[in-house]
């Protein structure tokens, strides 16, 4: 008998998985200088923190023993969980700690939604909510921005019987703006309790504005309610991914059900926890951050581009030219942005706040990039 030699993917694979088209990552380093010849990088495309990991996380890393290194992690980041309980004045088991924020997203919309269920978010916003909803063969209902932030009315009437789950970037990636707590709650009232919201707080430690709600204080009040945070932005752990959600035991109970265990390493569990007393690196941060984007913005609108620049640790740009031109302009000249196309703001870039050097850095490679384009 003759043995078929191909696979029939068209009936192995899910067609929402055959549909889904994979987020293509960038390239190491190296391989991005053999291909634009830099001298040197300056990566402002992920939002990374621009004086590095916490010292106080350097330190635990570097006094981790290599050798405890065959050892299975604590599979549920034990005194992590503690750490975050005494610091937010929660219980640990109020907390789920991922392989980042990415990995608890998943977490979440595997715990609630199944086969004909939906997720509502914004059209412009953090595209792993939509990614993770796709590939898992949910529907996805995207409610455009008005004027660069969400339509709260709009997502209210988008949400039916089959929403599970709502989700909400405060301060937004990539347009800045946040929900004030009174606008927050006076939605969190609206939803009621059928529905659970997940309040998506990557760059809440960035927000000095004295109306910007802490989600983890509003747990209390509303039950339905789930607060992301992450130690690759402001605690500058990225490449260790490690991340978190905070919500009542009974939510975190049935989420953790959905968790791989020992998906967040060692090393990533002692850097994290040492990183989130390190407040003076979180101050240091914000300040740098603070004073670069007092420089960046201004300096751009003096060039006479349209920028939105707002909450975060990062601002967009809309170019007079296509966006992905602009990406291999700057590379060859060594600045790493964010092209927005895929993320529906076409010929806009993100750039992230870096330091002085970086930023200067930025804006003449820009220069040159617009001249050229003349
Ligand atoms: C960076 C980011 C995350 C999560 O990142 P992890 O590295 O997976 O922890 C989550 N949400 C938003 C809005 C982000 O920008």
């Amino acid at each position: 008998m003759m043995r078929p030699n191909t696979l029939n993917l068209e009936s192995l694979v899910p067609r929402h998985v055959q549909r889904f088209e994979p987020y293509i990552p960038s390239r190491p380093e190296e391989e991005l200088r053999k291909l634009y010849r830099f001298q040197k990088l300056y990566r402002l495309n992920n939002n990374e923190n621009p004086l590095g990991p916490s010292p106080q996380a350097l330190e635990a890393i570097a006094g981790f023993h290599p050798a405890s290194g065959c050892y299975y992690p604590s599979g549920d980041c034990f005194y992590l969980r503690q750490g975050l309980a005494e610091r937010f004045q929660l219980n640990p088991d109020q907390f789920i700690v991922g392989n980042g924020a990415n990995e608890v997203i998943g977490m979440v919309i595997h715990a609630f939604c199944q086969e004909g269920d939906n997720i509502v978010t914004a059209d412009k916003t953090f595209a792993v909510y939509e990614w993770v909803a796709s590939f898992s063969g949910l529907e996805t209902q995207l409610v455009p921005l008005q004027g660069f932030s969400y339509d709260d009315p709009e997502l209210l009437r988008r949400m039916n019987g089959k929403t599970k789950i709502v989700f909400l970037c405060n301060p937004n990636n990539p347009t800045g703006t946040y929900w004030d707590r009174s606008r927050l709650c006076r939605f969190l009232d609206a939803v009621g309790i059928q529905h659970l919201v997940v309040l998506d707080e990557a760059y809440a430690e960035y927000v000095q504005c004295p109306d910007f709600p802490d989600g983890i204080s509003l747990l209390h009040e509303y039950p339905n309610l789930i607060v992301f945070r992450t130690f690759s932005k402001i605690y500058g752990l990225a490449g260790f991914r490690i991340g978190y959600l905070a919500a009542s035991g009974s939510l975190t109970d049935m989420i953790r059900r959905t968790a791989v265990v020992y998906s967040v390493n060692a090393l990533a569990q002692v850097a994290a926890l040492a990183a989130l007393g390190d407040n003076e690196h979180i101050q240091r941060t914000r300040e740098v951050v603070q004073e670069e984007k007092n420089f960046l913005v201004p300096a751009i609108r003096k060039k006479g581009i349209p920028i939105q620049a707002d909450q975060g640790c990062f601002v967009m740009l809309r170019m007079p030219i296509n966006d992905t031109l602009v990406y291999r302009k700057m590379l060859q000249r060594g600045i790493m942005i964010r092209s927005m196309t895929g993320f529906r703001f076409p010929n806009w870039i993100r750039v992230s706040i870096g330091q002085h050097e970086a930023m200067e850095a930025f804006l003449a490679a820009l220069n040159e990039v617009l001249d050229d384009a003349q």
